[in-house]
């Protein structure tokens, strides 16, 4: 008889990411666009600017909030910061028209796709899968989501990242190739999506590594900010 018997493990920890005016909204999985701006496209010398989007996933518990210390991760040599908008999903849906995309959205977040670009770019050139390079801990930095009250749902604002207080990424998100309804449409076409999903929704240019003792800080209007610093790895 196995000596370990599956209720006796302590209970796995939910995650929760802060509302702004108060509560908490539980997140259920965190996917992400993987390309969806045409400067940070060409940045990275990647080939068909009008691929329809793709999609990878980060692990639930890799989500660290604002003013979170980020360790170094180990397996890299080249840490980088991609800033980018969070789609909160409030209500769950399968092959989701464009038109009706606003009506499951929750709220909105900062977010940055903290990214091993060395792994990634093996996994490029070894057609591996993006795991190494996209889904370790602490790569889902997430700020405070605000509710989705208005219509306004960031057809168009400015989108910034600084590290140290030097400006490094700068877009709007009108400059997004898929809009947010878009991708909500797009993802829904591949996997039903449910209250506490995160959909971030692809960085501008400017993506560029970190050292330990960086400052990051992630803004985008209207949404309230998020900043993280790198320490040194652990032991
Ligand atoms: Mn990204």
């Amino acid at each position: 008889m196995n000596e370990f018997f599956p209720n006796m493990l302590p209970a796995v920890a939910v995650t929760e990411i802060p509302v702004l005016g108060g509560g908490a909204f539980p997140v259920r999985r965190v996917y992400c666009v993987g390309r969806n701006y045409l400067d940070h496209i060409r940045e990275m010398g990647e080939a068909d600017e009008r691929d329809p989007p793709f999609f990878f996933q980060k692990p639930r518990d890799s989500i660290v909030q604002d003013g979170a210390q980020v360790a170094y991760p180990p397996f890299t040599d080249d840490f980088q910061f991609e800033v980018e908008l969070v789609i909160a999903i409030g209500r769950a849906g399968k092959n989701i028209p464009v038109a009706e995309a606003l009506d499951h959205i929750w709220g909105y977040a900062v977010g940055i796709d903290l990214t091993r670009r060395d792994r990634q770019r093996d996994a490029r050139d070894m057609k591996l899968p993006w795991e190494a390079g996209k889904s370790f801990d602490a790569s889902a930095p997430c700020g405070a989501i605000a509710p989705a009250r208005d219509a306004r749902h960031f057809k168009g604002c400015a989108i910034t990242l600084s590290v140290n207080g030097v400006e490094k990424q700068r877009g709007d998100i009108g400059q997004m190739i898929w809009s947010v309804p878009e991708i909500v449409t797009e993802l829904s076409k591949q996997m039903t999506l449910e209250p506490g999903d995160l959909i971030y929704t692809g960085t501008p240019a400017g993506v560029g590594a970190v050292v330990p003792g960086d400052l990051i800080d992630a803004h985008i209007e209207g949404l309230p900010s998020l900043t993280i610093t790198i320490t040194p790895p652990e032991a």
